[in-house]
Formats: structure tokens, C-alpha cells, sequence
């Protein structure tokens, strides 16, 4: 019997690092072995065995997400609550600290978050009123460069431009951007993390205050943190913290964003004497998929090398199927999520892996069709959405006036008469006077506009005002009601036709239940609506609407980093999609990408399912691709390649349909249809039979109609002519 439940379940190198002496730690091991175990069992063996308070942990994790589960994990083994913890993803702790200490870092206390997608417009419109030559300044292009300098801790001042014209100007546009941030009290992702860092760089008393209270410094997926995420770490840390880290080098996958796989070996020389803990059974994938990852990643040159294996079972091949096009694959997709629900299992134990965002789209129509719910995990997210940023905003004047981004946003949305020119206007009248635009509404209206134009400004200010108003004593999710009720969004959108108003609408109203079910941490020292817009800012997406409800996972394989699921699909393996098209030529690009594959392998603990396409249409253009490279590097014994199991002569299209599973052959078969059948439908005209599934009166055929394209037609209704 143990001296404590919280040893139970480690094996014994994992027990070693959990009650490792206090001194600098480094656990360096593969997929499943049990690291965010580890770091789970540390924290509570810290507290509940070496008596270190909860206050004086820091944990830092991936997603926020990730914090809420570890969370809950540490209060399970503690078996209470712990207060006081802090937890959270670097922006989510950037944030918090920079909350607390707005002063210092030079920021309005109502300071607002901006995401990737305000940045965005936000460029735009700079580099228009710099009117800064289009075809030569791409605002994308200078976002990347500004948050790419900021990741490396630099500000424009920093920066050398070494004579090089261009780069001269591009830290300009960041100089200009930077002020007009400054002036609205307007925070990026990648600013959050260098002004966290800023403040207690430049700020010795703040400094040796939180070296004093967070003595153990734990961080999950440490590979991928980039240099000022480091940098705000060894602050911290200093002489006297304890960092604990955990990682894995094969799963470093954000060097694009930054990260440095090297922060691994740059720890050890940083804090010498670390103590290095190599993991390498696995929990998780059985045998067979560990041989498959152990193979692929063996392909990559620079990495420290470590083998998986597990004391399971071998399980199951690997199963490879080659589909014709994105449909094929949906479907074949479809078909088996569908036998592994019949199974009786859970919808939320499947995954289906993409390596890019755009993929999903026929991913998610396929599973709209065949009724299966399914949740898009970190991708279309319900606060980036433009009718709840369109209510955000208005929330957002109402607790800051000078964002600007925001009043942009909604000055004349819905319109009411507020033309391209007077906000033109407004602009300029904002920068001569370094001002924001809400001031310069207020100025020019009464002094430069006309009659028409000068209501139509003072008519938007008193809005804004009376909202402030109206609301002031209410609660939060009053608050957001009568805002939007205020704003006439919804009359707005009633006049969208058809669905799309309607989801909007619907949307707004889910806005007033995220706001009723958000509960404000009292520890936070801002008020409810602001912290419930940073929330919206900083969470966007990872608890999507519905999320009691029993789906399956779709998500890209970067955001599947650090999850497990029984079932798993990684579509889409073509040369040029995954690998994608611009790491192929690039060494390191390459061995970036054969990360990600490891990464997207060791997500599956018994069943894995690998899929590509002939033929793919992606963002409008047909693509044939050749499998992926990574598939050939999988040793075929333990792959089981899925072949078509109805043979029918090609016409192209039935082809398509031919690679079905033979499971609704006989039934369709009873109903008298084949596949590349001619049929005749009085509304649709021809068409030729592609593909059927169900039985009796529920059978149903899809049909390529030569002019009206494809439909799914419920057969005993249709009325066809059989050719
Ligand atoms: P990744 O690299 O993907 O983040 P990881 O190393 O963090 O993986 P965990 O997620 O901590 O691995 O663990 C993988 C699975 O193995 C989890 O389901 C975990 O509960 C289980 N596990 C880890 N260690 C043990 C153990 N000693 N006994 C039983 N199960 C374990
Ligand atoms: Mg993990």
C-alpha cells in the first residue's frame, strides 16, 4: 500500500518524476506515455504530500481546454477543490496577470482583446490610409511579421532593418500598428505574451513578487513554447523556482508559430542539474499502432530518439482506404462511423483527423446528411462568427468607447446613414489628432459635417450611451440582451432570406445563454462584462454551443495535440495536402509535417482508419495527388488496404459509388438498381446511379443528374425510370 492514493496508478519511472526532489526537471518522452499524467500527479503530490500551497503553482497547459480538464484532475486526486491555482494556457495567464497589473504595463484597465481576425482588419485599414501600395503590402504578410517579431520578444525598436528597404517599412507598419493598438487600449495574442513578459522584465518589485509565490512552475507540451513564452518562464523562475516541464521532441509541431524544439536542450544548459526522466511504455495506441508511429517518425534525422511500446495487445491493422474523390472518402467515412455508433459505442470516442481547416467543410456536410452530430473542435468557432463579433462589439463600446476596432465594426451596421466618407472623415480627423474615433465622432460632428450626416453621427453616439446606460445595473446576461435588442441586429438579419438569418439570429440569442451559463471568477478583478469579453476573445470555440450533446470530434491534427480517442480517421493523405505542398521542397518543412502525422497516429488507441483521395476539390480547384509519402512509410504488415468490393465497369462516375462497402449491395440489389444504372426523373431529367444504402422504404439511391447534379433521392418516392 502506498503513502498516498496519489502514486496509485504510476508506474515507476512516472512515480520517480512525480516525487522528484524540488529541483529543475525535464520529462522528455514519447506520445501516451503518460507525461500530462505526470504533471497532474505532481501538482497534487506538491500540495497534498510536500505541503506546497495551491498559490504557489503555476501550471501552464495547451488549450484551455486542457486547463479545465487538468483542473478537475488534480481536484479528483486531492478529492477538494483547489483555489488559488493558477492554470491556464501563456495567453491565459499573460492575460490574467496583465489584468492585475494594467498600470504597470502601461494599459487602460478596460484594455480589450483583440483576436487574429480583428488584427487583421485592423492592418487593413492601416495600410489604406497609409495608402500603402496594395500589390506590394499584403496586410496577411505584415501580420505575420509583426507577430513574428513579437514572438521573439521584439519591439520596433529592436529590430535592425538592415538597409533593406522593405524591412524598413514593414517595422514602420508595426510602429504605426503599434499606436493605434496603444491608443485603444487594444491588446493582440502575441502582445499579451510580450507585455506579460515586459512587466516583469522592467519591473523589479513586481518580479520578485511572483518569484516569491510561484515556486514550481509546471508546463505541459513544453516542445512547443515559443521564445518569449520561454523567456517569461525563466523570469519567473528565476534562481529560485522549480521548473517542471514535460515534452516531446517527435511532437513538436508550431515551429511555424515560433516554437523552438530547441527550449529542450537550451532548459538543460539554463538550469544546470536538471534532473532528465525518460518515459517510454505507452498507455494509450495498441502495438500496432505504436510500430506504425515508431516507423514513420524514424524517417525524421534531428530528433533525440525514443521508442514506443506498450505491454497491450498488437490490436487491429491499420486500414488504408483509397477513395475516388473528397465524396468517397466523406462517405466512406460516414460508413464507418455509422457501423462503430451501431456498435453501441460513444460518438465522442471517434475522431476524424484533417490537415487542413478547409477540409472539413465536405467532412461536415457528409455527417449533416447522414445525421450523425458532430462537433468542429478549435475550428469554426461560435465567437468568431460575424453576428456575435457584430454583438460583441456594441458590448464593447459600451465598456470602452475608444476601441476602435469595434466601433468600426458597427458604426453603421445596421446602416444608418453613416457613409464611407464621414467615417473617412472620422479616420482622419483620429489620426491628426492621435485620438480615437469615438472622440473624433464627437468633434466632427458638431463642427464638420452636415445636417444629415452630423444626426446620423450623434444618433450612433446617444445609442452607444443610452446602451451603457440602460444597462449599467443589470446583469450580465440582461446586459447582452438589451445591448443586442438595442442594436436591431436581429431586424437586420430577419431580412437575410432563408437559413442564414435565421442561424444568426439564432446565434444572438445562444449569445444570452453563454452569458447566463458564465460564471465570473471572483479572483478576477474586472467586472462581469469585461471578463465575460476577454472570455469570448480568449476561448473562442473550445466549448462549442452545444457541447452536452454526444458528437463526433472533427478537428486538424495540430489541435488534436495531447487528446486520445478509440476511433480515428486522418483524411486527406495525399502528397500536397499532408505533407503539404510548401514543406516538400524543405528539409526541416518535411520533418515538421512527419511530426504532425506522428502526432495525428499516436491520437488513436484501437482503431485507425487512413484515407486519400484521387481526386480532391479544395478551395475550388481539382487536385490529383499521389497517397502520402508518410502512408508508404507505415511497414505494410501492418496495414490492411480497404479495396472496392463492388465491381462495376467504369463509367467514371459509378467508379465512385463502386468502392462502397458490400453491406447494402443485396439490399439495394432486392430493389432492382446498379451502380452506373441510366435513370430518368421527371423533375431532374437523367442521371446515372452512384451510389444507394438502406433498405425496404427507407432505400435510397444517389443519383448524378446530368444538369441538376447530385441528389440523394429516397427511392419508393422518386419515381424513376429504371434504364
Ligand atoms: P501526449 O504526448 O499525446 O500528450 P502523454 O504522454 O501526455 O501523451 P497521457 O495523456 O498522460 O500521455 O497518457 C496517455 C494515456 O495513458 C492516458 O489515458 C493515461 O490515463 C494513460 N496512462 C498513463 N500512465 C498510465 C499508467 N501508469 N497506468 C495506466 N494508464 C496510464
Ligand atoms: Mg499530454
Amino acid at each position: 500500500m502506498d503513502v498516498t492514493p496519489i502514486l496509485d496508478g504510476l508506474n515507476d519511472a512516472q512515480r520517480q518524476a512525480v516525487t522528484a526532489p524540488s529541483e529543475p526537471a525535464l520529462v522528455i518522452a514519447g506520445a501516451g506515455s503518460g507525461k500530462t499524467r505526470v504533471l497532474v500527479h505532481r501538482a497534487a503530490w506538491l500540495i497534498d504530500v510536500e505541503g506546497v500551497s495551491p498559490q504557489s503553482l503555476l501550471a501552464v497547459t495547451f488549450t484551455n481546454k486542457a486547463a479545465a480538464e487538468m483542473r478537475g484532475r488534480i481536484e479528483a486526486l486531492l478529492k477538494v477543490p483547489v483555489q488559488h491555482l493558477w492554470i491556464g494556457t501563456f495567453h491565459g495567464l499573460a492575460h490574467r496577470m496583465l489584468r492585475r497589473h494594467w498600470r504597470e504595463a502601461g494599459l487602460p484597465q478596460n484594455f480589450q482583446i483583440i483576436d487574429s481576425d480583428d488584427q487583421l482588419r485592423l492592418l487593413k485599414r492601416l495600410l489604406k490610409s497609409q495608402q500603402a501600395d496594395e500589390s506590394r503590402w499584403v496586410a496577411k504578410e505584415v501580420q505575420w511579421f509583426i507577430n513574428g517579431q513579437k514572438d521573439e520578444g521584439l519591439r520596433p525598436r529592436h529590430i535592425d532593418d538592415d538597409g533593406d528597404p522593405n524591412r524598413r517599412q514593414l517595422i514602420s507598419f508595426y510602429e504605426s500598428y503599434e499606436e493605434i493598438c496603444q491608443r485603444g487600449g487594444l491588446v493582440d495574442f502575441a502582445e499579451l505574451l510580450l507585455r506579460a513578459h515586459e512587466i516583469l522584465r522592467d519591473n523589479a518589485e513586481l518580479l520578485a513578487h511572483y518569484r516569491r509565490r510561484f515556486q514550481h512552475l509546471l508546463v505541459d507540451e513544453f516542445q512547443d513554447t515559443n521564445a518569449i513564452q520561454y523567456a517569461w518562464l525563466r523570469l519567473l523562475a528565476g534562481d529560485t523556482g522549480v521548473p517542471f516541464v514535460v515534452g516531446d521532441d517527435d511532437q513538436s509541431i508550431y515551429r511555424w508559430r515560433g516554437a523552438r524544439v530547441e527550449h529542450i536542450h537550451r532548459f538543460q544548459a539554463d538550469f544546470p542539474g536538471t534532473r532528465i526522466v525518460k518515459l517510454e511504455q505507452n498507455y494509450r495506441s495498441t502495438q500496432t499502432i505504436l510500430n506504425a508511429a515508431n516507423a514513420v517518425i524514424e524517417n525524421n534525422s534531428s530528433r533525440m530518439g525514443k521508442k514506443l511500446w506498450t505491454e497491450g495487445s498488437d490490436g487491429e491493422p491499420i486500414k488504408v482506404y483509397s477513395a475516388y474523390n473528397e465524396r468517397d472518402e466523406a462517405d466512406f467515412v460516414i460508413g464507418r462511423l455509422r457501423d462503430w455508433i451501431a456498435q453501441g459505442n460513444v460518438r465522442a470516442d471517434a475522431a476524424v483527423l484533417y490537415r487542413s481547416n478547409a477540409q472539413s467543410r465536405v467532412l461536415e456536410e457528409a455527417l449533416i446528411n447522414a445525421r450523425i452530430p458532430y462537433r468542429v473542435y478549435g475550428g469554426l468557432r461560435f465567437f468568431e462568427r460575424a453576428e456575435i463579433k457584430d454583438a460583441l462589439a456594441y458590448l464593447r463600446l459600451t465598456s470602452n468607447r475608444d476601441d476602435d476596432s469595434s466601433f468600426e465594426r458597427v458604426v453603421n451596421k445596421p446602416t444608418r446613414g453613416i457613409g464611407a466618407r464621414t467615417v473617412e472623415m472620422m479616420r482622419a480627423y483620429a489620426r491628426a489628432n492621435a485620438c480615437s474615433l469615438w472622440r473624433a465622432a464627437g468633434a466632427i460632428a458638431s463642427d464638420d459635417l452636415n445636417g444629415r450626416a452630423a444626426n446620423a453621427v450623434n444618433a450612433f453616439v446617444s445609442l452607444i450611451e443610452r446602451m451603457a446606460r440602460e444597462t449599467r445595473s443589470l446583469d450580465l446576461h440582461d446586459k447582452v440582451d438589451h445591448v443586442i435588442h438595442l442594436s436591431t441586429l436581429v431586424e437586420l438579419f430577419k431580412k437575410d432570406k432563408g437559413e442564414k438569418g435565421e442561424t444568426r439570429i439564432e446565434n444572438l440569442a445562444e449569445l444570452v445563454s453563454a452569458a447566463k451559463g458564465f460564471e465570473p471568477d471572483p479572483a478576477q478583478e474586472m467586472s462581469p462584462l469585461d471578463e465575460f469579453l476577454s472570455h469570448a476573445a480568449l476561448e473562442a470555440g473550445e466549448g462549442q454551443a452545444d457541447a452536452w450533446e454526444d458528437c463526433v470530434q472533427l478537428m486538424t491534427m495540430h489541435s488534436a495535440k495531447g487528446l486520445e480517442f478509440p476511433l480515428v480517421f486522418m483524411c486527406g493523405m495525399e502528397d500536397g495536402l499532408f505533407p503539404h505542398q510548401r514543406s516538400v521542397a524543405d528539409p526541416d518543412g518535411l520533418e515538421e509535417e512527419r511530426r504532425l502525422c506522428y502526432v495525428g497516429i499516436t491520437r488513436a488507441m484501437q482503431t485507425l482508419y487512413i484515407t486519400h483521395a484521387e481526386q480532391r476539390r479544395l478551395h475550388g480547384m481539382d487536385n490529383y495527388s499521389q497517397a502520402s509519402r508518410f502512408i508508404a512509410e507505415i511497414p505494410s504488415e501492418h496495414v490492411e488496404e480497404i479495396r472496392p468490393r463492388v465491381q462495376v465497369a467504369r463509367p467514371m462516375r459509378s467508379s465512385e459509388a463502386s468502392r462502397r462497402s458490400s453491406a447494402t449491395t443485396s439490399a439495394a440489389n432486392e430493389l432492382g438498381v446498379r451502380l452506373g444504372q441510366q435513370v430518368r426523373h421527371k423533375k431532374f431529367g437523367d442521371g446515372v446511379i452512384l451510389n444507394y444504402e438502406g433498405q425496404g422504404a427507407h432505400a435510397r439511391v444517389e443519383v448524378n443528374f446530368e444538369t441538376a447534379g447530385t441528389k440523394w433521392l429516397v427511392l419508393s418516392y422518386a419515381n424513376l425510370d429504371l434504364m
